[in-house]
């Protein structure tokens, strides 16, 4: 049976000044996050619709606050969004440099990147840096610190087959609390140990039914692993 999808987005949840909001996560549609603490604001999988929902929301002030995104994976319902930030971004005049953290071997967005610099680089009134990450030690943004993991992500060829795609989860620890993201993934190893103990779990239940359990999670799946950290929000659910 399809799981229906019950979540009313945002979804939203804060502790002291450790905040996040989920604006959309729809499969095959768009996913768009903010993560904010009260020295910095980073994006997490701009899918189409999020400068929109930025702007409606919070704003330019804290759009411009935006130090650093983080793409899980290149799939379009995760990077559709980056062209619109970043030119957002120059028509503002931003002035402060931004890193992307992508998956390393991710060519969807160092092709976005490659030709948004082709027809606005010359004129960029900020520095980009394209930060490709594998499975490797934590680093800290901002008083943020990162920890990526591996989580196993796949998507259909032609013929039916599927291929594992580059894809990571975020866990990111903050004044004592965390929050981890594990993206698009099957059931892996990586996201039961990341997400145990988490003050927050954010974890995608896109299976579609039994059978498609090699490219995303069933929604028992998904809460089996949620359920061990203090709170957990699942996401990407599949509409009917
Ligand atoms: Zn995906």
């Amino acid at each position: 049976m399809k799981q229906k999808n019950l979540h009313q987005y945002p979804l939203v949840w804060r502790k002291d000044d450790f905040f996040i909001k989920i604006y959309s996560s729809i499969p095959n549609v768009s996913t768009g996050i903010l993560l904010t603490t009260s020295k910095t604001a980073f994006i997490v999988d701009p899918g189409d619709g999020i400068l929109r929902d930025l702007t409606k929301d919070v704003g330019p002030e804290t759009i411009l606050r935006v130090s650093d995104i983080f793409i899980s994976h290149g799939h379009h319902d995760h990077v559709g969004g980056v062209w619109s930030l970043l030119t957002y971004w120059s028509v503002l005049r931003r002035k402060t440099p931004l890193s992307i953290y992508y998956p390393e071997g991710c060519v969807e967005i160092e092709s976005i990147y490659k030709a948004f610099n082709e027809v606005y680089g010359k004129e960029l009134s900020y520095k980009i840096t394209l930060k490709p990450i594998s499975d490797q030690k934590a680093f800290t943004r901002n008083s943020v610190r990162i920890k990526p993991f591996k989580v196993n992500h796949r998507e259909l060829n032609p013929d039916g087959t599927s291929a594992e795609i580059p894809s990571l989860g975020f866990k990111y620890y903050y004044d004592s609390k965390s929050i981890c993201y594990g993206g698009d993934t099957a059931y892996c190893e990586n996201l039961v140990k990341m997400a145990k103990g988490s003050d927050l779990a954010i974890i995608e239940a896109g299976a579609l039914d039994e059978e498609s359990t090699d490219l995303h999670m069933t929604v028992a799946q998904a809460k089996e692993i949620g359920k061990t950290a203090k709170e957990f929000f699942l996401v990407h659910v599949p509409d009917e």
